[in-house]
Protein backbone atom coordinates (compact mmCIF):
# COMPACT_ATOMS: atom_id res chain seq x y z
CA UNK A 1 0.00 0.00 0.00
CA UNK A 2 0.83 3.44 -0.41
CA UNK A 3 1.57 5.31 2.36
CA UNK A 4 1.51 9.13 1.55
CA UNK A 5 -1.51 11.05 1.30
CA UNK A 6 -3.01 12.30 -1.91
CA UNK A 7 -4.96 15.41 -2.69
CA UNK A 8 -6.62 17.28 -6.10
CA UNK A 9 -9.53 18.99 -7.30
CA UNK A 10 -11.64 16.48 -8.02
CA UNK A 11 -14.37 18.52 -9.44
CA UNK A 12 -12.80 20.31 -12.45
CA UNK A 13 -10.94 23.67 -12.18
CA UNK A 14 -13.95 25.74 -13.68
CA UNK A 15 -16.02 28.10 -12.21
CA UNK A 16 -19.20 26.31 -10.77
CA UNK A 17 -21.30 26.12 -7.42
CA UNK A 18 -19.54 23.46 -5.68
CA UNK A 19 -15.84 22.65 -5.60
CA UNK A 20 -14.29 19.25 -4.25
CA UNK A 21 -10.89 19.10 -2.88
CA UNK A 22 -10.55 15.47 -2.30
CA UNK A 23 -7.63 13.86 0.34
CA UNK A 24 -6.65 10.27 0.31
CA UNK A 25 -4.36 8.35 2.87
CA UNK A 26 -3.41 8.50 6.50
CA UNK A 27 -2.63 12.15 6.97
CA UNK A 28 -6.27 12.91 5.79
CA UNK A 29 -7.97 14.22 9.04
CA UNK A 30 -4.81 15.50 10.95
CA UNK A 31 -4.24 17.35 7.46
CA UNK A 32 -8.15 18.66 7.88
CA UNK A 33 -7.95 19.41 11.58
CA UNK A 34 -4.69 21.80 10.50
CA UNK A 35 -7.14 24.04 7.96
CA UNK A 36 -10.60 23.63 9.00
CA UNK A 37 -12.35 25.60 11.65
CA UNK A 38 -15.26 23.66 12.42
CA UNK A 39 -18.72 25.39 13.38
CA UNK A 40 -19.55 23.15 16.11
CA UNK A 41 -16.57 22.99 18.43
CA UNK A 42 -15.21 19.35 18.00
CA UNK A 43 -12.15 17.28 17.88
CA UNK A 44 -11.61 16.79 14.18
CA UNK A 45 -9.42 14.16 13.81
CA UNK A 46 -11.98 12.07 16.56
CA UNK A 47 -14.87 12.60 13.44
CA UNK A 48 -17.10 9.31 13.06
CA UNK A 49 -16.88 7.78 9.23
CA UNK A 50 -19.15 9.56 6.89
CA UNK A 51 -20.13 12.35 8.68
CA UNK A 52 -20.70 15.60 7.11
CA UNK A 53 -19.62 18.46 9.27
CA UNK A 54 -19.97 22.72 8.67
CA UNK A 55 -17.29 24.95 9.24
CA UNK A 56 -14.92 27.25 7.60
CA UNK A 57 -11.10 26.41 5.54
CA UNK A 58 -8.98 28.61 7.64
CA UNK A 59 -4.97 29.69 6.59
CA UNK A 60 -2.99 29.83 10.60
CA UNK A 61 -0.10 31.94 10.02
CA UNK A 62 1.78 33.37 12.98
CA UNK A 63 -0.89 33.06 15.79
CA UNK A 64 -3.36 34.76 12.65
CA UNK A 65 -6.65 33.08 11.55
CA UNK A 66 -7.73 34.00 8.03
CA UNK A 67 -11.47 32.38 6.82
CA UNK A 68 -10.75 31.16 2.86
CA UNK A 69 -14.56 29.82 2.15
CA UNK A 70 -16.95 28.26 4.29
CA UNK A 71 -17.13 24.77 3.64
CA UNK A 72 -18.93 21.44 4.17
CA UNK A 73 -16.49 18.39 4.72
CA UNK A 74 -17.12 15.25 4.18
CA UNK A 75 -14.90 12.10 6.34
CA UNK A 76 -14.64 8.76 5.70
CA UNK A 77 -12.66 6.24 7.25
CA UNK A 78 -10.09 3.37 6.00
CA UNK A 79 -11.62 0.83 4.70
CA UNK A 80 -15.35 1.67 3.25
CA UNK A 81 -14.00 4.12 1.13
CA UNK A 82 -13.48 4.81 -2.83
CA UNK A 83 -9.43 4.28 -2.25
CA UNK A 84 -9.99 2.21 0.75
CA UNK A 85 -7.89 4.73 2.80
CA UNK A 86 -9.27 8.01 5.46
CA UNK A 87 -10.96 10.57 2.56
CA UNK A 88 -12.08 13.53 3.14
CA UNK A 89 -14.05 15.65 0.70
CA UNK A 90 -13.84 19.78 1.17
CA UNK A 91 -16.98 21.15 -0.44
CA UNK A 92 -15.61 24.78 -1.23
CA UNK A 93 -17.64 27.09 -3.35
CA UNK A 94 -16.41 26.01 -6.97
CA UNK A 95 -14.31 29.38 -8.07
CA UNK A 96 -10.70 28.22 -9.69
CA UNK A 97 -9.08 30.34 -7.10
CA UNK A 98 -11.18 29.47 -3.63
CA UNK A 99 -10.33 26.24 -5.12
CA UNK A 100 -6.75 26.71 -6.04
CA UNK A 101 -6.13 28.35 -2.39
CA UNK A 102 -7.59 25.58 -0.52
CA UNK A 103 -5.51 23.07 -2.31
CA UNK A 104 -2.41 24.81 -1.61
CA UNK A 105 -3.11 24.82 1.73
CA UNK A 106 -3.69 21.37 2.28
CA UNK A 107 -0.23 20.92 -0.26
CA UNK A 108 0.87 23.10 2.29
CA UNK A 109 0.01 21.05 5.38
CA UNK A 110 1.26 17.53 4.28
CA UNK A 111 -0.20 16.36 0.86
CA UNK A 112 1.19 15.78 -2.39
CA UNK A 113 -0.50 16.50 -5.01
CA UNK A 114 -2.32 13.20 -6.65
CA UNK A 115 -1.21 11.91 -9.95
CA UNK A 116 -4.39 11.38 -13.11
CA UNK A 117 -6.57 8.39 -11.54
CA UNK A 118 -4.22 7.74 -8.65
CA UNK A 119 -7.46 8.10 -6.17
CA UNK A 120 -8.76 4.81 -8.57
CA UNK A 121 -5.36 3.73 -8.29
CA UNK A 122 -5.52 3.29 -4.63
CA UNK A 123 -8.73 1.49 -4.64
CA UNK A 124 -7.13 -1.30 -7.11
CA UNK A 125 -4.18 -1.48 -5.25
CA UNK A 126 -6.12 -1.80 -2.02
CA UNK A 127 -8.37 -4.44 -3.35
CA UNK A 128 -11.48 -3.08 -3.68
CA UNK A 129 -12.11 -3.14 -7.49
CA UNK A 130 -10.00 -5.18 -9.98
CA UNK A 131 -8.24 -3.14 -13.16
CA UNK A 132 -11.55 -4.07 -15.40
CA UNK A 133 -13.82 -2.15 -13.20
CA UNK A 134 -11.13 0.52 -12.54
CA UNK A 135 -11.32 1.03 -16.90
CA UNK A 136 -14.75 1.10 -16.22
CA UNK A 137 -14.97 4.35 -14.26
CA UNK A 138 -13.17 6.44 -16.68
CA UNK A 139 -15.61 5.09 -19.41
CA UNK A 140 -18.51 6.02 -16.90
CA UNK A 141 -16.85 9.38 -16.88
CA UNK A 142 -16.24 9.63 -20.93
CA UNK A 143 -20.04 8.10 -21.52
CA UNK A 144 -21.87 10.18 -24.19
CA UNK A 145 -24.90 7.70 -24.67
CA UNK A 146 -27.45 5.97 -22.43
CA UNK A 147 -26.19 2.55 -23.69
CA UNK A 148 -22.71 3.82 -23.49
CA UNK A 149 -23.51 4.54 -19.39
CA UNK A 150 -25.48 1.06 -19.39
CA UNK A 151 -22.26 -1.17 -20.53
CA UNK A 152 -19.59 1.39 -18.14
CA UNK A 153 -21.63 0.76 -15.32
CA UNK A 154 -22.29 -3.21 -15.70
CA UNK A 155 -18.81 -3.49 -15.74
CA UNK A 156 -18.35 -1.47 -13.46
CA UNK A 157 -20.16 -3.71 -10.88
CA UNK A 158 -18.09 -6.21 -11.76
CA UNK A 159 -19.63 -7.71 -14.90
CA UNK A 160 -16.74 -8.58 -16.81
CA UNK A 161 -14.80 -9.64 -13.68
CA UNK A 162 -17.07 -12.49 -13.01
CA UNK A 163 -17.11 -14.21 -16.79
CA UNK A 164 -13.66 -13.87 -16.81
CA UNK A 165 -12.84 -15.51 -13.36
CA UNK A 166 -15.17 -18.34 -14.03
CA UNK A 167 -13.45 -19.30 -16.70
CA UNK A 168 -10.21 -18.76 -15.17
CA UNK A 169 -11.63 -20.90 -12.50
CA UNK A 170 -12.37 -23.46 -15.40
CA UNK A 171 -8.80 -23.53 -16.35
CA UNK A 172 -7.36 -23.43 -13.19
CA UNK A 173 -9.09 -26.87 -12.21
CA UNK A 174 -7.66 -28.49 -15.14
CA UNK A 175 -4.62 -27.17 -14.12
CA UNK A 176 -4.37 -28.59 -10.54
CA UNK A 177 -5.57 -32.04 -12.18
CA UNK A 178 -2.60 -32.24 -14.42
CA UNK A 179 0.05 -31.86 -11.87
CA UNK A 180 -2.13 -33.92 -9.08
CA UNK A 181 -2.30 -36.55 -11.89
CA UNK A 182 1.74 -35.77 -12.48
CA UNK A 183 2.57 -36.29 -9.30
CA UNK A 184 0.68 -39.32 -7.99
CA UNK A 185 -0.34 -41.21 -11.24
CA UNK A 186 -1.12 -44.27 -9.17
CA UNK A 187 -4.49 -41.92 -7.98
CA UNK A 188 -5.30 -40.25 -10.99
CA UNK A 189 -6.76 -41.60 -14.15
CA UNK A 190 -4.57 -39.61 -16.94
CA UNK A 191 -5.18 -41.97 -19.68
CA UNK A 192 -7.27 -39.91 -22.72
CA UNK A 193 -7.14 -37.13 -20.47
CA UNK A 194 -6.51 -34.96 -23.52
CA UNK A 195 -10.12 -35.82 -25.14
CA UNK A 196 -11.63 -34.69 -21.77
CA UNK A 197 -9.82 -31.67 -21.60
CA UNK A 198 -10.84 -30.28 -24.91
CA UNK A 199 -14.52 -31.17 -24.11
CA UNK A 200 -14.16 -28.93 -20.73
CA UNK A 201 -12.53 -26.33 -22.38
CA UNK A 202 -14.91 -26.53 -25.30
CA UNK A 203 -17.46 -24.07 -23.50
CA UNK A 204 -14.59 -21.58 -22.35
CA UNK A 205 -13.31 -21.16 -25.91
CA UNK A 206 -16.60 -20.82 -27.09
CA UNK A 207 -17.83 -18.10 -24.07
CA UNK A 208 -14.14 -16.21 -24.99
CA UNK A 209 -15.51 -16.00 -28.85
CA UNK A 210 -18.48 -14.47 -27.71
CA UNK A 211 -16.92 -12.27 -25.70
CA UNK A 212 -14.80 -11.27 -28.35
CA UNK A 213 -17.83 -10.87 -30.73
CA UNK A 214 -19.10 -8.75 -28.69
CA UNK A 215 -16.25 -5.71 -28.95
CA UNK A 216 -17.24 -4.47 -32.28
CA UNK A 217 -21.08 -3.39 -30.54
CA UNK A 218 -18.84 -2.43 -27.25
CA UNK A 219 -17.09 -0.18 -29.73
CA UNK A 220 -20.42 1.10 -31.70
CA UNK A 221 -21.80 1.61 -28.20
CA UNK A 222 -18.93 3.68 -26.57
CA UNK A 223 -17.64 5.64 -28.97
CA UNK A 224 -20.32 6.31 -31.48
CA UNK A 225 -21.50 4.83 -34.93
CA UNK A 226 -19.51 6.64 -37.48
CA UNK A 227 -22.08 7.88 -40.26
CA UNK A 228 -22.42 9.84 -42.96
CA UNK A 229 -25.43 11.53 -44.58
CA UNK A 230 -25.23 11.11 -48.60
CA UNK A 231 -27.32 13.06 -50.51
CA UNK A 232 -27.35 15.42 -53.82
CA UNK A 233 -27.59 18.88 -52.90
CA UNK A 234 -30.87 19.92 -51.46
CA UNK A 235 -32.09 16.57 -50.81
CA UNK A 236 -31.91 17.81 -47.15
CA UNK A 237 -28.61 16.69 -45.71
CA UNK A 238 -28.51 19.22 -43.43
CA UNK A 239 -31.85 19.46 -42.56
CA UNK A 240 -32.07 16.21 -41.77
CA UNK A 241 -28.94 16.46 -39.19
CA UNK A 242 -30.22 19.52 -37.59
CA UNK A 243 -33.88 17.84 -37.07
CA UNK A 244 -31.73 14.76 -35.64
CA UNK A 245 -29.78 16.38 -33.40
CA UNK A 246 -31.86 18.91 -31.88
CA UNK A 247 -29.91 21.73 -32.73
CA UNK A 248 -29.55 24.52 -35.75
CA UNK A 249 -26.02 23.98 -36.12
CA UNK A 250 -25.48 23.15 -39.77
CA UNK A 251 -26.07 26.14 -42.62
CA UNK A 252 -29.25 25.36 -44.31
CA UNK A 253 -29.70 27.33 -47.16
CA UNK A 254 -31.50 26.57 -50.18
CA UNK A 255 -28.57 27.79 -53.00
CA UNK A 256 -27.11 24.12 -54.12
CA UNK A 257 -23.83 23.14 -52.70
CA UNK A 258 -23.65 25.32 -49.95
CA UNK A 259 -22.82 22.85 -47.39
CA UNK A 260 -19.41 22.78 -48.01
CA UNK A 261 -17.35 21.61 -44.79
CA UNK A 262 -18.11 18.59 -43.47
CA UNK A 263 -19.52 18.66 -40.20
CA UNK A 264 -19.07 16.37 -37.54
CA UNK A 265 -22.39 15.99 -34.74
CA UNK A 266 -22.60 13.86 -31.91
CA UNK A 267 -26.12 12.71 -31.94
CA UNK A 268 -28.23 10.58 -29.47
CA UNK A 269 -30.94 8.79 -31.33
CA UNK A 270 -32.97 6.88 -28.58
CA UNK A 271 -29.81 5.64 -26.45
CA UNK A 272 -27.47 5.29 -29.21
CA UNK A 273 -24.70 7.45 -30.11
CA UNK A 274 -23.96 8.69 -33.45
CA UNK A 275 -21.27 10.30 -34.64
CA UNK A 276 -22.39 11.83 -38.08
CA UNK A 277 -20.63 13.24 -40.64
CA UNK A 278 -22.55 15.49 -42.96
CA UNK A 279 -21.17 15.86 -46.76
CA UNK A 280 -20.87 18.34 -49.48
CA UNK A 281 -23.31 16.33 -51.85
CA UNK A 282 -21.59 13.90 -54.12
CA UNK A 283 -21.85 15.53 -57.36
CA UNK A 284 -19.87 17.09 -59.97
CA UNK A 285 -17.44 19.24 -58.78
CA UNK A 286 -18.29 22.58 -59.90
CA UNK A 287 -15.12 24.63 -57.45
CA UNK A 288 -11.97 23.72 -56.01
CA UNK A 289 -13.30 24.12 -52.35
CA UNK A 290 -16.27 21.74 -53.26
CA UNK A 291 -13.92 19.21 -54.65
CA UNK A 292 -11.80 19.13 -51.74
CA UNK A 293 -15.76 18.45 -49.63
CA UNK A 294 -16.42 15.73 -52.09
CA UNK A 295 -13.30 13.89 -51.97
CA UNK A 296 -13.43 13.70 -48.29
CA UNK A 297 -17.39 12.83 -48.88
CA UNK A 298 -16.16 9.62 -50.39
CA UNK A 299 -13.00 9.08 -48.22
CA UNK A 300 -15.60 9.63 -45.37
CA UNK A 301 -18.50 6.87 -46.91
CA UNK A 302 -15.94 4.27 -47.76
CA UNK A 303 -15.33 4.55 -43.81
CA UNK A 304 -18.34 4.55 -42.25
CA UNK A 305 -20.26 2.37 -40.23
CA UNK A 306 -23.39 3.43 -41.10
CA UNK A 307 -24.43 5.38 -44.37
CA UNK A 308 -27.97 7.20 -44.46
CA UNK A 309 -28.76 8.18 -48.28
CA UNK A 310 -30.90 11.45 -48.61
CA UNK A 311 -33.43 11.59 -51.87
CA UNK A 312 -35.67 14.22 -52.15
CA UNK A 313 -38.86 12.42 -52.75
CA UNK A 314 -40.09 15.39 -54.72
CA UNK A 315 -37.62 15.73 -57.58
CA UNK A 316 -36.90 13.02 -60.09
CA UNK A 317 -33.72 11.29 -59.30
CA UNK A 318 -30.93 12.34 -61.63
CA UNK A 319 -27.27 10.70 -62.04
CA UNK A 320 -26.19 12.13 -58.44
CA UNK A 321 -28.71 9.84 -56.93
CA UNK A 322 -27.64 6.88 -59.28
CA UNK A 323 -23.92 7.31 -58.09
CA UNK A 324 -24.87 7.42 -54.47
CA UNK A 325 -27.07 4.12 -54.75
CA UNK A 326 -23.86 2.65 -56.32
CA UNK A 327 -21.71 3.78 -53.70
CA UNK A 328 -24.73 2.26 -51.02
CA UNK A 329 -24.83 -0.71 -52.24
CA UNK A 330 -23.40 -3.83 -50.41
CA UNK A 331 -22.83 -1.71 -47.16
CA UNK A 332 -24.61 -0.88 -43.70
CA UNK A 333 -26.80 1.69 -45.32
CA UNK A 334 -30.53 3.01 -44.64
CA UNK A 335 -32.25 5.29 -47.82
CA UNK A 336 -33.87 8.08 -46.18
CA UNK A 337 -36.79 9.12 -48.74
CA UNK A 338 -37.41 12.84 -47.15
CA UNK A 339 -40.11 15.38 -47.59
CA UNK A 340 -42.74 13.04 -47.62
CA UNK A 341 -44.62 16.15 -46.61
CA UNK A 342 -44.61 17.08 -50.30
CA UNK A 343 -46.05 15.66 -53.21
CA UNK A 344 -43.93 12.32 -53.96
CA UNK A 345 -42.36 11.70 -57.43
CA UNK A 346 -40.04 9.36 -56.77
CA UNK A 347 -40.80 5.62 -55.81
CA UNK A 348 -39.96 3.50 -52.72
CA UNK A 349 -39.41 0.40 -54.44
CA UNK A 350 -37.36 1.93 -57.53
CA UNK A 351 -34.73 3.10 -54.75
CA UNK A 352 -35.03 -0.38 -53.45
CA UNK A 353 -34.46 -1.99 -56.87
CA UNK A 354 -32.16 -0.11 -57.83
CA UNK A 355 -29.56 -0.05 -54.80
CA UNK A 356 -29.54 -3.62 -54.93
CA UNK A 357 -32.66 -4.53 -52.98
CA UNK A 358 -31.45 -5.21 -49.22
CA UNK A 359 -31.32 -1.75 -47.77
CA UNK A 360 -34.34 -0.64 -46.14
CA UNK A 361 -36.03 2.42 -46.86
CA UNK A 362 -37.95 4.77 -44.47
CA UNK A 363 -40.06 7.81 -45.04
CA UNK A 364 -38.98 11.18 -42.87
CA UNK A 365 -39.52 14.48 -43.22
CA UNK A 366 -36.54 16.46 -41.66
CA UNK A 367 -39.17 19.41 -42.20
CA UNK A 368 -41.58 17.71 -39.59
CA UNK A 369 -39.76 15.40 -38.09
CA UNK A 370 -41.24 12.30 -39.09
CA UNK A 371 -40.00 8.60 -39.30
CA UNK A 372 -37.12 8.84 -36.74
CA UNK A 373 -38.65 5.96 -34.79
CA UNK A 374 -38.12 3.72 -37.29
CA UNK A 375 -34.27 4.71 -38.55
CA UNK A 376 -33.92 3.96 -34.97
CA UNK A 377 -35.47 0.61 -35.22
CA UNK A 378 -33.21 0.00 -38.35
CA UNK A 379 -30.26 1.22 -37.02
CA UNK A 380 -30.49 -1.17 -33.69
CA UNK A 381 -31.25 -4.19 -36.14
CA UNK A 382 -28.29 -3.73 -38.57
CA UNK A 383 -25.87 -3.46 -35.39
CA UNK A 384 -27.41 -4.78 -32.30
CA UNK A 385 -29.47 -7.47 -33.51
CA UNK A 386 -32.75 -5.20 -32.64
CA UNK A 387 -32.07 -5.01 -29.04
CA UNK A 388 -33.84 -2.21 -27.92
CA UNK A 389 -31.54 -1.66 -24.57
CA UNK A 390 -28.94 -3.38 -23.38
CA UNK A 391 -29.62 -7.16 -21.73
CA UNK A 392 -27.71 -8.36 -19.33
CA UNK A 393 -25.11 -10.39 -21.23
CA UNK A 394 -21.67 -9.40 -21.00
CA UNK A 395 -19.91 -6.96 -23.39
CA UNK A 396 -16.11 -5.90 -23.70
CA UNK A 397 -14.96 -2.48 -24.97
CA UNK A 398 -12.14 -2.08 -23.85
CA UNK A 399 -9.26 -3.00 -26.16
CA UNK A 400 -6.64 -3.73 -24.07
CA UNK A 401 -9.00 -6.76 -23.18
CA UNK A 402 -9.64 -7.77 -26.25
CA UNK A 403 -5.93 -8.25 -26.82
CA UNK A 404 -5.66 -10.63 -23.68
CA UNK A 405 -8.62 -12.37 -24.79
CA UNK A 406 -7.06 -13.20 -28.21
CA UNK A 407 -3.56 -14.34 -26.60
CA UNK A 408 -5.66 -16.60 -24.12
CA UNK A 409 -7.67 -18.02 -27.20
CA UNK A 410 -4.66 -18.79 -29.14
CA UNK A 411 -2.87 -20.60 -26.28
CA UNK A 412 -6.23 -22.71 -25.87
CA UNK A 413 -5.89 -23.22 -29.72
CA UNK A 414 -2.11 -24.91 -28.86
CA UNK A 415 -3.38 -26.99 -25.99
CA UNK A 416 -5.99 -28.73 -28.68
CA UNK A 417 -3.08 -28.70 -31.01
CA UNK A 418 -0.78 -30.37 -28.64
CA UNK A 419 -3.91 -32.83 -27.62
CA UNK A 420 -4.35 -33.92 -31.33
CA UNK A 421 -0.95 -34.40 -31.82
CA UNK A 422 -0.42 -36.44 -29.16
CA UNK A 423 2.10 -34.77 -26.64
CA UNK A 424 2.47 -35.32 -23.15
CA UNK A 425 0.47 -33.45 -20.93
CA UNK A 426 3.22 -31.64 -19.39
CA UNK A 427 2.33 -29.87 -22.65
CA UNK A 428 -1.31 -28.69 -22.33
CA UNK A 429 -0.27 -27.07 -18.41
CA UNK A 430 2.27 -24.57 -20.45
CA UNK A 431 -0.59 -23.40 -22.52
CA UNK A 432 -3.02 -23.47 -20.08
CA UNK A 433 -1.23 -21.55 -17.49
CA UNK A 434 -0.46 -18.76 -20.59
CA UNK A 435 -4.45 -18.44 -21.30
CA UNK A 436 -4.51 -18.57 -17.68
CA UNK A 437 -2.21 -15.52 -17.13
CA UNK A 438 -3.36 -13.72 -20.35
CA UNK A 439 -7.32 -13.58 -19.08
CA UNK A 440 -5.50 -12.68 -15.43
CA UNK A 441 -4.21 -9.28 -17.21
CA UNK A 442 -7.78 -7.86 -17.51
CA UNK A 443 -8.60 -8.19 -14.37
CA UNK A 444 -5.30 -6.68 -13.14
CA UNK A 445 -4.03 -9.93 -11.81
CA UNK A 446 0.41 -10.28 -11.90
CA UNK A 447 0.56 -7.02 -14.48
CA UNK A 448 3.49 -5.31 -14.17
CA UNK A 449 3.64 -1.59 -12.64
CA UNK A 450 4.48 0.27 -16.18
CA UNK A 451 1.28 -1.27 -17.54
CA UNK A 452 -0.78 -0.41 -14.60
CA UNK A 453 0.84 3.30 -14.51
CA UNK A 454 -0.11 3.24 -18.35
CA UNK A 455 -3.73 2.68 -17.44
CA UNK A 456 -3.98 5.29 -14.81
CA UNK A 457 -1.91 8.34 -16.16
CA UNK A 458 -5.17 8.47 -18.60
CA UNK A 459 -7.71 9.04 -16.40
CA UNK A 460 -8.58 12.50 -15.47
CA UNK A 461 -7.45 14.57 -12.92
CA UNK A 462 -8.96 13.97 -9.08
CA UNK A 463 -10.41 10.58 -10.03
P1 LIG B 1 -28.72 19.65 -48.33
O1 LIG B 1 -28.13 20.45 -49.44
O2 LIG B 1 -28.91 18.23 -48.73
O3 LIG B 1 -28.01 19.77 -47.03
O4 LIG B 1 -30.23 20.19 -48.14
P2 LIG B 1 -30.80 21.21 -47.07
O5 LIG B 1 -30.92 20.57 -45.76
O6 LIG B 1 -30.01 22.48 -47.16
O7 LIG B 1 -32.27 21.42 -47.61
C1 LIG B 1 -32.52 21.94 -48.90
C2 LIG B 1 -33.90 22.56 -48.93
O8 LIG B 1 -34.91 21.57 -48.74
C3 LIG B 1 -34.13 23.59 -47.84
O9 LIG B 1 -34.92 24.63 -48.37
C4 LIG B 1 -34.92 22.82 -46.79
O10 LIG B 1 -35.74 23.67 -46.02
C5 LIG B 1 -35.75 21.90 -47.66
N1 LIG B 1 -36.12 20.68 -46.94
C6 LIG B 1 -35.31 19.81 -46.30
N2 LIG B 1 -36.02 18.78 -45.77
C7 LIG B 1 -37.30 19.00 -46.10
C8 LIG B 1 -38.53 18.27 -45.86
O11 LIG B 1 -38.60 17.22 -45.22
N3 LIG B 1 -39.66 18.81 -46.38
C9 LIG B 1 -39.67 19.96 -47.11
N4 LIG B 1 -40.82 20.41 -47.57
N5 LIG B 1 -38.53 20.66 -47.33
C10 LIG B 1 -37.38 20.20 -46.84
Amino acid sequence: MESDTIAAVASGMTASGIGIIRISGPEAFFILSRIFQPKKKADVTGYPSHTIHYGTIVRREGGREEAIDECLVMVMRAPATYTTEDTVEINTHGGPYVMQCVMDLVLKNGARAAEPGEFTKRAFLGGRIDLSEAEAVMDVISAKSDDALKSSIMQLSGSVRLKITELREVIMDELAFIEAALDDPEHYEIGNYGEKLLIKLHPVREKLKELRGSFGEGRLIREGILTVILGKPNAGKSSLLNALSGADRAIVTEIEGTTRDILEEEVRLGGLLLRVIDTAGIHEARDVIEEIGIGRAREYASRADLLLAVFDSARPLDENDEEILSLIRGRQAVILLNKTDLVPVVKAEELKRKSGGEIPVIFVSAKEQTGFGRLLEEIRTMFFHGKIALNEETMITNARHLSAIDAALLSLSHVEESVRDGMPEDFYSIDLMDAYAKLGEIIGEDVDDDLIDAIFSKFCMGK
